[in-house]
């Protein structure tokens, strides 16, 4: 089943890149495997998925211990894309590929901190509320250049662009303006030649808009439902 509906979403992401004449390599698929069975993930991983993505900062080094444990010889990444806080970025820093959820100059300055301590470079996209919805996390559209500019004088870590979680909205075609938006952002900033930011990847659309999002220039999407099926968070 899960094999199945990658093929499936597999087929949509190119379908979507040949209507905007994108190339599939454009595009990572982010497989969301949160509150999903680690088993759920292997089959990912035998269906040729290699990046996951997870919300929770104890679910995430569960998997990633696992993985590691049993020695899985594919390269598996997970990336970090839920809400962060600040205690728990040093059980995060070394497990991640990738932050995708920073949106405040003081949870920079802890990456930071942890990442001078582990000698490391952390890399990170800039969550933005370009909706500027109030029950979202996210810098607002109008601050993010600032912020950007704040977290890039860091010396570990290293701001590679921008994520959104896009509205919900009945219709897919609905988020296409939010959607512009971010590419417009992006591109903005990326013409700023800011030192030691690059705007290499927009990461938005999710199961209901991600071929929307693909058509407006995301890099990155971020698909559950539509690979692990519905979450039940009741038996959680
Ligand atoms: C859960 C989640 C997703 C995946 O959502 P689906 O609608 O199940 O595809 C993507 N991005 C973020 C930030 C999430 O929290």
């Amino acid at each position: 089943m899960i094999k199945d509906n990658i093929l499936e979403v597999e087929k949509n992401i190119l379908a979507a890149c040949k209507r905007s004449n994108r190339s599939r390599e454009e595009i990572t698929l982010i497989a969301v495997s949160k509150t999903k069975p680690i088993e759920f993930i292997e089959e990912a991983i035998k269906a040729g998925i290699y990046d996951f993505g997870e919300n929770k900062v104890q679910e995430l080094c569960e998997k990633s211990n696992y993985i590691k444990t049993n020695d899985i010889k594919t390269p598996v990444r997970f990336h970090m894309i839920g809400h962060l806080q600040r205690n728990k970025v040093k059980d995060i820093i070394t497990k991640t590929v990738l932050i995708h959820s920073v949106d405040s100059l003081r949870l920079a300055e802890q990456i930071q901190l942890e990442a001078q301590k582990k000698e490391i470079i952390c890399d990170i996209l800039i969550e933005v509320n370009i909706a500027k919805e109030e029950s979202k996390f996210g810098v607002s559209p109008q601050q993010t250049e600032q912020l950007i500019r704040d977290i890039a004088k860091f010396g570990n870590i290293r701001i590679l662009g921008l994520m959104t979680v896009a509205p919900i909205v009945k219709n897919a075609e609905e988020s296409r303006t939010y959607f512009k938006q971010m590419k417009q952002l992006y591109v903005d900033i990326a013409n700023k030649n800011i030192d030691n930011v690059t705007m290499a990847i927009l990461s938005m659309g999710m199961t209901n808009d991600y071929e929307v999002a693909i058509e407006e220039g995301a890099t990155h999407v971020r698909i559950g439902t539509g690979i692990f099926g519905q979450r039940n968070y009741t038996i959680l």
